[in-house]
């Protein structure tokens, strides 16, 4: 079962830092170890690169003919970079060393996000394969380039160019979610079920240019800075989807009380460290982030700009646009840099009985719930091919651990005794697809 974690170890030291441009290593060199480590156990891989070095592999794993309704599992290679001078470890090291928390973790870029999971899915199938033990239901395996920025040069790719290697896919299993966290001394995993939209906005205000020392009513960094202000200090109002609803009537059990959009917030504060991720996903947010304008102290521009990083909740994009417009004024123009539709999977059906109960049976007395991320992952393309997405990358962590932290953070680490949790718990999963 340690393969589990000599393979996270392996794909750590395999540097895949993606910089969003093409300055990075890109991810060949772990797609090949990947694809080895496939191909040692006679599973045939197909390598594709998008773009020169940056490569995703697929595979097509199980199925005796009864089912032709295949599982995606998918995993990404690339991490975001690391300052190695901010860690206390060095960050493609992949060493194992005590931490705070008590036992061994992986200590690396990607011991979370994801080559935690990687190693899980590698692991397990490898096992499985060599002792016979395929599953029935067709499986497509999938190591993807390029998430961290976008999926653009890796699941979008795969998905535009290569949809044969998806056929029949119908549910697709992948980051974030799975790990344990702990409210009022209640461990509960979350699943994650749906993720927000982005909207990157680049707002611009144009007004008269002119000399700084006389009149001027149309000065348009005045304009853009009211919109920003506006904007940022604006309050959402609660909203709770049906994956919200259902996590924080979760929590109230446990905390004994019924959830309203007027105690929402109260109940997410009861998630410690998580907080600050689960108290972005019960309201859209904005977060006004760069601010442009002039060139010289007495000179009033004709045009200012900012750019706002806009989170929408599935469901409430309409109210979202709207608020914006209305916030922004009639002088102010809106242009998109990036945005993404949000999600949601219902939560019910086989899969998450699969999911719940390979869960239950690591840990008896644990809880399961949905959750809605922040963020965005692969799952939004692998969408476009119409499958049902969520998030279960299992972990036991410790009750005390800022696990939500640790994604991007400086110090990424993950326990030991989490990836062997996770490796059983997907192995079990595996037995009920
Ligand atoms: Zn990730």
């Amino acid at each position: 079962m340690d393969e589990v974690v000599d393979i996270c170890r392996e794909l750590i030291r395999i540097d895949t830092s993606n910089y969003g441009s093409d300055d990075g290593p890109g991810e060949r060199k772990a797609a090949e170890h990947v694809a080895g480590l496939l191909e040692d156990v006679g599973i045939d891989t197909r390598i594709y690169e998008s773009t020169p070095g940056r490569a995703s592999v697929v595979a097509r794993w199980g199925g005796d003919g009864t089912r032709t309704d295949a599982l995606l599992l998918h995993g990404h290679l690339d991490v975001v970079p690391a300052a190695a001078e901010d860690w206390a470890v060095h960050p493609f090291s992949g060493e194992v060393q005590e931490c705070q928390y008590g036992g061994l973790s992986v200590w690396g870029r990607g011991a979370v996000d994801m080559k935690d999971f990687d190693a899980m899915l590698l692991s397990v199938v490898r096992e499985r394969q060599r002792s016979g033990r395929v599953p029935s239901r067709p499986v497509v395996l999938c190591f993807t380039a390029d998430e961290e920025a976008g999926g653009h040069l890796g699941a979008e790719v795969l998905v535009r160019d290569h949809p044969e290697e998806f056929e029949g896919c119908t549910e697709a299993v992948g980051e974030v979610g799975g790990f344990s966290t702990t409210v009022r001394g209640q461990r509960l995993y979350l699943i994650e079920a749906a993720e927000k939209g982005m909207a990157w906005m680049r707002l611009t205000a144009r007004g008269r240019a002119g000399h700084g020392s006389m009149i001027n009513p149309d000065n348009a960094v005045t304009r853009i800075a009211e919109a920003v202000a506006r904007i940022g200090a604006y309050e959402w109002p609660v909203r709770l989807t049906p994956t919200m609803r259902t996590l924080l009537g979760t929590v109230g059990a446990i905390a004994g009380t019924d959830v309203t959009p007027e105690n929402a917030r109260t109940l997410v504060e009861e998630f410690g460290g998580a907080t600050r991720m689960l108290g972005a996903v019960i309201s859209n947010t904005t977060n006004p982030t760069m601010l442009s304008a002039g060139y010289k102290v007495n000179v009033v521009p004709t045009e200012a700009s900012a750019h706002i990083d806009g989170r929408f909740l599935p469901g409430y994009e309409d109210e979202f646009f709207r608020t914006m417009a209305e916030l922004c004024g009639e002088d102010v123009s809106i242009d998109f840099v990036s945005n993404q539709q949000p999600w949601e999977t219902p939560y019910d059906g086989a899969l998450v009985d699969a999911m719940t109960r390979s869960l239950l049976a690591e840990d008896p007395d644990a809880l399961v719930a949905p959750f809605l991320m922040s963020g965005g992952t692969d799952a939004k393309h692998f969408r476009a091919l119409g499958m049902r997405t969520y998030g279960f990358t299992p972990l036991r962590l410790p009750d005390d651990l800022d696990f939500t932290a640790l994604f991007h953070g400086v110090d990424e680490r993950v326990p030991v005794d989490a990836l062997r949790f996770g490796a059983r718990v997907l192995d079990r999963f595996l037995d009920q697809v």
